[in-house]
């Protein structure tokens, strides 16, 4: 638990580091320029214990406008101790990370989201796996499978024996240079919170799972 060294690789090579909280998972603005390892010496002269960014960090305005979204950056994002890698939105106008701020959006997205293909081949990203899109696109495509829900959603079905186990969750961001992905969706998701949207109640309700807890609890 604490605060590790999050180090941010641009496309040209470049290293950044910043600080990533493993107590609320996320990786903070600003960025530094350099790194000070385990053994190294501090700029207050302690010795260093863990890996941290060191240096002037590196100008960065919360304020200012986003980038146009042609402009955001692709970067990759690892943190200690782990070395958990994603991919992210850096805005070049705010010097800022946008996010995903941690890998955990992956499972966030994938419990909720499915990809869906329109006419063009575009592939979308849609709450609950179905219209409208993100961005507000209607596609009419087949579902391409990244939709998981989490076992509370199943908690409304009539399921009976194991839940499965979430297939790996992919890293979306790593896409956004891909001809066939709608970066607004991607864009969208990440700035906006989700609309207030309820999947669709289930048939069988209450299910032979929680009643078999419920009498476990009262017998
Ligand atoms: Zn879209």
């Amino acid at each position: 638990m604490g605060t590790w060294l999050a180090t941010i690789r641009f496309p040209d090579g470049t290293e950044r580091y910043a600080h990533y909280s493993t107590v609320v998972e996320s990786t903070y603005n600003p960025l530094y320029p350099e790194v000070c390892r385990i053994g190294g010496i501090l700029p207050s002269g302690d010795e260093c214990h863990r890996d941290e960014p060191v240096g002037e960090p590196l100008p960065y305005d919360r304020d200012a406008p986003l980038s146009p979204i042609g402009e955001l950056v692709l970067v990759a994002v690892a943190h200690q101790p782990d070395d958990d890698v994603w991919h992210a939105l850096y805005c070049p106008g705010g010097g800022r990370l946008v996010g995903p701020l941690s890998g955990h959006y992956r499972y966030r997205m994938q419990e909720e989201y499915d990809l869906i293909r329109d006419g063009d081949g575009v592939r979308h990203l849609c709450h609950w796996a179905r219209p409208p899109a993100v961005c507000g696109a209607e596609p009419a495509g087949e579902r391409l499978g990244l939709y998981f829900p989490s076992v509370g959603v199943y908690w409304g079905a009539e399921t009976d024996g194991p839940y499965p186990e979430s297939p790996p969750a992919p890293d979306m961001f790593a896409e956004w240079n891909a001809p066939d992905i709608c970066r607004p969706c991607l864009l969208t998701w990440l700035l906006e919170p989700d609309p207030a949207v309820a999947p669709e109640p289930q048939p069988e309700q209450p299910s032979t799972w929680w009643t078999r807890v419920k009498r476990a609890w009262q017998g």
